[in-house]
């Protein structure tokens, strides 16, 4: 579903990316782990065209992606979905618009169809009740499961994850761990920057360590969690299990 092959990231003399290679197939879940700026967010962001890649091509279900217009942009992100760490809902709208936006603009969606879909979407969430909510009524766990709704509503093949558990209280986590959990048993391809150990352990089929902009191991959560080789790993999951 992605290939990426030697991306390289520069902000100003500071090279963040330094030749990433990453495969991620259909249905699988990759957990990203590694310190504070060691190039995570920046990762997820150049899949997204977030931000624009130095060097290097990426590959979306087979096709190189390139930014030459507006419409590669939004091409790209009906099959590349995003979570973030801060939710972004639009505060105006209720839950159901922000779910329905999407669809209805970008996807051309016939407004009946849009609100059939978003409320499918939050019943999948469990928020169903909440429709007619603005944001700023919920928690941030049921903000945050609203976001991941309003990603599926895109209908995207892969959805990328930016430590989407980070802004939340910890009382607020499992909930919304739960949803992406149920998402991975559904066969959703997905990339998870994530400090949530635990989470990665369990679903991931695939965990990638990234060091200072180098992917510096990579395997499976077994591999990774029992047996890591690499001593910067190491020492990283030492301060953090
Ligand atoms: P992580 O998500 O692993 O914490 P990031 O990808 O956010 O790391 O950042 C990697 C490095 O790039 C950091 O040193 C950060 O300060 C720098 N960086 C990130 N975004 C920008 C930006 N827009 N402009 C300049 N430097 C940036
Ligand atoms: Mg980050």
């Amino acid at each position: 579903m992605i290939q990426i092959r030697n991306l390289h990231k520069y902000f100003g003399e500071l090279e963040v990316l330094k030749g990433v290679d990453v495969n991620i197939e259909e249905g699988e879940v990759v957990c990203i782990i590694g310190a504070s700026g060691s190039g995570k967010s920046t990762l997820l962001r150049c899949l997204n065209f977030l931000e624009t890649k130095d060097k290097g091509e990426i590959y979306v279900d087979g096709k190189l992606i390139e930014k030459k217009c507006r419409q590669d942009v939004i091409d790209l992100r009906k099959k590349v979905g995003m979570v973030f760490q801060r939710f972004n809902l639009f505060p105006h709208m209720t839950v159901i618009q922000n779910v329905m936006e999407g669809p209805i603009t970008v996807r051309k969606m016939p407004k009946e169809e849009a609100q059939e879909l978003a409320m499918e979407l939050l019943a999948k969430v469990g928020l169903e009740d909440k429709k007619d909510q603005y944001p700023a009524m919920l928690s941030g766990g049921q903000q945050q499961r609203v976001a991941i709704a309003r990603t599926l509503a895109m209908q995207p093949k892969v959805v990328l994850f930016d430590e989407p558990t980070s802004a939340l209280d910890p009382e607020l986590v499992g909930e919304v761990l739960t949803v992406m959990k149920e998402l991975a048993k559904e066969g959703m391809t997905m990339a998870v920057v994530t400090h949530e150990m635990g989470f990665a352990k369990e679903v991931s089929d695939r965990v990638i360590f990234l060091h200072e902009g180098v992917i510096t191991e990579e395997g499976t959560p077994e591999d990774i969690f029992e047996h890591p080789k690499n001593e910067r790993l190491q020492g990283f999951l030492s301060k953090i299990l």
